[in-house]
C-alpha cells in the first residue's frame, strides 16, 4: 500500500513541474547572476520570472520588496535583528507564546545577549491572541511586533493587518510569519499596514533552502549576511538560482491550487477531523475551528503518549507529526498545546495531521479505518485509562 503523509506542516513535496522549471539552472543555466556575459544573462530572466511570480502571489507591489532567504528561519532572523538596529534604540519585541522556534530562540538570545525586552502574549484556549494585552504591551520602546500568520501546530489565525494597525500606532514596526499561510490563504500585501512577512519554499511544494522576506517600500532593512551587492545589498551571496526559480514556479502553481486548497482540501480536512471525533471518545479538536488553515487538524487523544500513536501509525504506513517537529523527542507536551492551556492527559496526545493538494479521499478513509484500532491498543495500556466511563477533563472540546 502507498504510504500516506499527512505532516504537510512540517515539509512538503517538491512539484514534478517545479522539479522541471529548476533542472536546467542546475545545467545549461548554471551562470552566475551577476556576470556580464550572455551565462549570467539568461540566469538573471530566469530570476526575474521568479521574482514576478512570488509577487503575485503576495499582492506585493514592487518587485523589489522581496529579498530571497536561505528560509524561513533565515527570513524571521533577518525581520527581528534588523528592527533592533533600525529602530532608533528603541529595544523591545512584541510577539506571542505560540511563535514557531525560529522567532521564540531568537527572542530568548535577545533577551540574554542584548538586552532586550520581550513580551511575550497568550492565548486562549482556542488559541487566539489576547488582543489586550498585545495592546498594552506596545510602547515607545518597541522596535517591532512580530506575530505568525497561522500557527503551525493548530492552523489558527491571527488578524495580522489589525496587529499591524496597533503596532503602527505605537511607531513599532510589524512583523509577520507567514510560512504556513503563503500559498493556502489569500494574501494581499497592497495597502496593507504589514511591514515584514517570512515565507519558505519547502512549505508550498518548493525546495528546502530558500525562502524570502517580503520588506515593504520604505522600511530600513540592516542586512544579517554582507557582502556582495545581490539583492540590492539586502542580503549578500551568490543567488540560489535553482531555489529561486523552484519558489517561482511553487509560488504560480499555489496560487493555480489556491481555490483546491480552500474546497477540496479542506474538506478532506474536516472529514478526517469529524470520522475520528465520531469513531474514538475522549477526542478533541483543538484550535479555532472558525479560523484556521484549511488543510490543518490538531486532535488530542486523552490519556496515551502522542510518540505511541505516530509510531504505530508510522507502522500503518500513516505518517503525521505530534505538533513542531522541534517539539517532537522531548517528552513535554508541544508548546503551542501548553499556551492554549490545554490539561496535560490531552496535550500528550495531540497529533497534527497536515493536508496538502496531493492528498486524497483514500488517505482519509485509511486513517478512519486504523486509527481507532490504535488508540484502543494504547489506551488498554494506559495507566491513566480506566475504561469509557471515565469522565472528561475540565478541558472544554472546541468542537461539537
Ligand atoms: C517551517 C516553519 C519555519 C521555518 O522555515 P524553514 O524554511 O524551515 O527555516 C518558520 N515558521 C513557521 C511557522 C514554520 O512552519
Amino acid at each position: 500500500m502507498d504510504p500516506v503523509y499527512l505532516d504537510n506542516n512540517a515539509t512538503t513535496r517538491v512539484d514534478a513541474a517545479v522539479v522541471s522549471a529548476m533542472l536546467p539552472y542546475f545545467t545549461e543555466q548554471f551562470g552566475n547572476a551577476s556576470s556580464i556575459h550572455a551565462f549570467g544573462a539568461e540566469v538573471g530572466a530566469g530570476l526575474r520570472t521568479a521574482r514576478r511570480q512570488l509577487q503575485a502571489l503576495l499582492g506585493a507591489e514592487f518587485d523589489h520588496e522581496i529579498v530571497y532567504t536561505g528560509g524561513g528561519t533565515e527570513s524571521d532572523n533577518t525581520a527581528i535583528l534588523s528592527a533592533l538596529e533600525t529602530q532608533g534604540g528603541r529595544n523591545e519585541i512584541v510577539t506571542s507564546t505560540v511563535e514557531h522556534p525560529a522567532i521564540l530562540s531568537l527572542c530568548a538570545w535577545l533577551e540574554k545577549t542584548r538586552a532586550a525586552k520581550v513580551h511575550y502574549i497568550g492565548v486562549d484556549a482556542r488559541g487566539r491572541l489576547d488582543i489586550d494585552a498585545y495592546r498594552k504591551a506596545l510602547g515607545p520602546r518597541t522596535a517591532i511586533a512580530s506575530i505568525m500568520w497561522a500557527n503551525n501546530e493548530t492552523g489558527t489565525i491571527f488578524p495580522v493587518e489589525t496587529l499591524a494597525a496597533l503596532a503602527h500606532e505605537a511607531g513599532a514596526l510589524f512583523h509577520t510569519d507567514a510560512v504556513q499561510a503563503v500559498g493556502k490563504i489569500k494574501i494581499d500585501l497592497s495597502g496593507s499596514e504589514i511591514d515584514m512577512l517570512s515565507l519558505s519554499g519547502h512549505k508550498l511544494h518548493g525546495p528546502k533552502g530558500i525562502g524570502a522576506l517580503y520588506v515593504r517600500r520604505g522600511v530600513r532593512l540592516r542586512p544579517l549576511i554582507r557582502g556582495g551587492h545581490q539583492e540590492r545589498g539586502r542580503r549578500a551571496g551568490t543567488e540560489n538560482a535553482p531555489g529561486i526559480v523552484g519558489l517561482g514556479a511553487a509560488a504560480a502553481l499555489a496560487q493555480e491550487h489556491m481555490e483546491d486548497e480552500n474546497t477540496r482540501v479542506r474538506d478532506l480536512r474536516d472529514r478526517l477531523e469529524q470520522g475520528l471525533v465520531q469513531r474514538i471518545s475522549h477526542a478533541v479538536v483543538t484550535g479555532d475551528i472558525e479560523n484556521r488553515l484549511p488543510n490543518t487538524a490538531n486532535v488530542a487523544f486523552e490519556y496515551i503518549e502522542g510518540e505511541a500513536i505516530l509510531l504505530l501509525l508510522n507502522k500503518a504506513g500513516i505518517a503525521a507529526s505530534s505538533g513542531s517537529a522541534c517539539t517532537s523527542g522531548s517528552l513535554e507536551p508541544s508548546h503551542v498545546l501548553r499556551a492554549m492551556k490545554v490539561p496535560y492527559t490531552a496535550a500528550h496526545g495531540a497529533i497534527r495531521f497536515s493536508f496538502s493538494r496531493e492528498n486524497t479521499e483514500a488517505d482519509v478513509d485509511r486513517v478512519l479505518e486504523v486509527m481507532p484500532g490504535i488508540i484502543a491498543q494504547l489506551r488498554q495500556m494506559s495507566p491513566f485509562w480506566d475504561g469509557e466511563s471515565k469522565t472528561r477533563t475540565a478541558f472544554t472540546p472546541t468542537y461539537a
